[in-house]
């Protein structure tokens, strides 16, 4: 039975950056949706058991194209929202520290071109999808973007994501409207890079 992370923060808690309609629509309803789509296609499917990132590496070889379609969407839209509420928690640090800090540096200049760089990617994502900050087999970090609800685990690229950006309209569309780069220059406000760090330390 799969259950969406709790919040220890209150929908209103990342205002003015994101507003508190759009975090209740997103998590009470969106990202509820997912999860409980999950739960249905993951018990037909007798994986019911199975940990989330088992069902996504593996969902390729769901033979019934009905049941892998709706694992592949429903268990990704589960999956990255998780990582997603969880990072943007309010409180911790604003930048990185430590070991993720050194090797954000290592892989991309500098803390801000890393951000330039996903910035870049999540603002040239074509329709519904997401940037990704990810943690190579080797301990480097990788940028990219994903179609829909799929991400680097369903992909396929051996990479663990440790950060990622929502751009499909629901995550902004309330207060920002059409305007996608305002709504990404502001999640950079609420990351909480602690969280990310703890992840990137696995
Ligand atoms: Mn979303």
């Amino acid at each position: 039975m799969f259950e969406q992370i709790k919040l220890d923060y209150g929908f209103d808690a990342l205002e003015p950056y994101i507003d508190a309609e759009t975090m209740e629509t997103h998590y009470g309803k969106h990202h509820a949706t997912y999860t409980a789509n999950l739960n249905k296609l993951a018990e037909q499917a007798g994986k019911i058991n199975e940990s989330i990132e088992d069902i996504l590496a593996e969902v390729v070889e769901v033979e019934d194209i009905n049941l892998r379609t709706g694992l592949r969407n429903n268990g990704g839209g589960y999956y990255n929202h998780n990582l997603y509420f969880k990072q943007i928690a309010p409180g911790g640090s604003k930048s990185p520290t430590g070991r993720l800090a050194a090797k954000i540096d290592e892989c991309f200049g500098s803390f801000d071109s890393m951000k330039e760089k996903l910035t870049a990617l999540a603002i040239g994502q074509f329709g519904s999808g997401w940037a990704w900050l990810s943690k190579t087999a080797e301990g480097n970090l990788y940028a990219s973007k994903t179609d829909n609800q799929d991400n680097p685990i369903s992909l396929h690229t051996g990479h663990t994501p440790i950060m990622c950006i929502d751009v499909w309209e629901h995550a902004y569309y309330l207060k920002y409207k059409n305007l996608r780069a305002s709504y990404i220059e502001a999640l950079w406000n609420v990351i909480n890079w602690d969280v990310v760090g703890s992840l990137y330390e696995g």
